[in-house]
């Protein structure tokens, strides 16, 4: 079974459910949608109970960081209390397409740090150029860490692990420039995740086409061969790492 950890159920071209199934009939079993404002977040919570195998988590992307009010942080602390609802996420920093100066995104992100210490839900991480500051706020995180679509080299998968932080892949570790393919092997396998990001960053051979969860598959199958394991192996093994870090009902 594999477990895409990370999704955008919301933004895909076909309807959630319609994804879903197709992604089981490839054998991903569970799915995480990811929460990128209240909004979005609260009808990722609704996804949880009308489909079975999503589980959904709640958060405010960097590139949201102005937005968000007071009001917004308890919205989140309420969504966090849902059945299904298994991290705080996606929240980071953004420094790459920096819509917020970086003392605005820090700001959201120091806060919702300490939401996810009050509710002892895991965090889910966004990265873009930010590495240095993102681990700099998460020393102060006391719950489980996920950098998702992470883009790390050999320092960074270092620094990671010395945290026990998950590493999630996406589509973009099966092309050829990525720099994370060439260190697989220095990611603790019981800290890895696999991911699509759907739509974005559809992994090689669907490379340029908008990404689905079913194409989970394909950077598992990647992944498997550098570390010489077969895909099943890999997906079960990561899928094992996604239950335990989100306390998914699974059985693998
Ligand atoms: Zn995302």
């Amino acid at each position: 079974m594999y477990v895409d950890s990370h999704t955008h159920l919301l933004r895909l071209e076909r309807p959630p459910g319609e994804a879903v199934r197709m992604a089981r009939e490839a054998g991903v079993g569970a799915v995480v949608n990811i929460g990128t404002d209240v909004e979005d977040s609260r009808r990722g919570a609704e996804l949880v109970t009308a489909l079975p195998g999503v589980y959904s988590a709640a958060g405010i992307h960097p590139q949201n960081a102005g937005n968000y009010t007071a009001e917004d942080l308890e919205a989140l602390a309420e969504l966090l209390e849902e059945p299904g609802i298994v991290a705080l996420g996606e929240v980071g920093l953004d420094y790459y397409r920096e819509y917020w100066s970086k003392e605005v995104q820090q700001a959201l992100f120091e806060d919702v740090i300490s939401l996810a210490n009050d509710t002892r839900i895991p965090l889910i991480i966004h990265n873009r150029e930010a590495f240095d500051d993102t681990m700099g706020c998460l020393s102060r995180a006391r719950v489980p860490v996920v950098l998702h679509c992470f883009e790390g080299g050999e320092r960074e998968i270092r620094e990671a692990g010395e945290r026990g932080y998950y590493i999630g892949l996406a589509g973009n570790v099966t092309f050829r420039k990525s720099v994370t393919a060439g260190f697989l092997h220095l990611i603790d396998p019981g800290r890895l995740l696999i991911e699509t990001d759907a739509p974005y960053l559809s992994p090689e051979p669907v490379r340029g086409t908008r990404n689905e969860p079913k194409n989970v598959v394909y950077t598992a199958r990647f992944i498997a061969e550098r570390l010489g394991m077969k895909p099943e192996e890999l997906g079960r093994m990561t899928a094992r790492n996604a239950r335990d870090v989100f306390g998914l009902p699974l059985e693998v």
